[in-house]
């Protein structure tokens, strides 16, 4: 990464079980919030109806990517589902160098990957209410076979018992508000960047984001119990 003192962004990786809506709350967050951007990854998996090659993923076969992966063009990359996803590290290190925050929204297998590398990162994992909403949204959807609901699940279970690497802990309970929450984390991360340089209201900012993340674990431990139920 640039030590060169020129503008350099932050870099927030952010996950959340499949069916919990990061991609609508981070989309959200974007729009609303100046020079926050997020990272377009690389996937072998087939687009779906409505998604658009370059801007939902870039859509490559397997072996372009496993020749990427072989060029260590990857910052991070992780198979999920048996799909492969991986991060550009020339475009990630080209829009923190133009200055922007950027957001990937990765699974936490490329969260751990990114902490394992040392590059600085904030980490946001956005969570559902509750086990049981999860489950009703992924039924609603109505995209999968209850064999594959069964697996998302199993999946989301696997992926909740990495949330206490993360520095921040979501709840999509209304769209709104997680997307308000969000906007909030970004203003108390940039404050905090800010207040390294001294600026005493910034860095009274950043303490007040820190006490409201003591303030949810009361929050989250049950919804992480709902998780850790067996099967019934
Ligand atoms: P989907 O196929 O539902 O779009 O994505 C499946 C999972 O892969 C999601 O958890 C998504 O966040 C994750 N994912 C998307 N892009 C990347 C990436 O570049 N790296 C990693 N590690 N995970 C990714």
């Amino acid at each position: 990464m640039s030590s060169s003192g020129a503008p350099h962004g932050l870099l927030f990786v952010l996950s959340a079980p499949s069916g919990v809506g990061k991609t609508t709350v981070v989309e959200a967050a974007i729009r609303r919030t100046p020079r926050l951007t997020r990272s377009r990854s690389y996937t072998s998996r087939q687009a779906s109806d409505g998604e658009i090659d370059g801007v939902d993923y870039h859509f490559i076969t397997r072996e372009r990517f496993e020749a990427m992966r072989a060029g260590d063009q990857f910052l991070e990359w992780a198979e999920y589902s048996g799909n492969l996803y991986g991060t550009s590290q020339v475009d990630t290190e080209r829009v923190l160098a133009g200055g922007d925050d950027l957001v990937l929204v990765i699974d936490v297998q490329g969260g751990a990957k990114i902490r394992r590398r040392g590059w600085p990162a904030v980490y946001v994992f956005v969570l559902p209410p509750s086990f049981e909403v999860l489950e009703r949204r992924l039924r609603e959807r109505k995209r999968d076979t209850e064999a594959q609901i069964q697996r998302r699940l199993d999946v989301a279970r696997q992926e909740v018992a990495a949330v206490s690497a993360y520095d921040y802990i979501l709840i999509n309970d209304t769209v709104e508000e997680c997307v308000g929450t969000l906007q909030a984390i970004v203003q108390a991360e940039r404050a905090r960047r800010a207040g390294d340089t001294g600026d005493a209201h910034a860095a009274a900012i950043a303490r007040a984001g820190r006490a409201i993340r003591g303030a949810m674990e009361d929050v989250i431990a049950p919804i992480l119990a709902g998780f850790a139920r067996p099967r019934s």
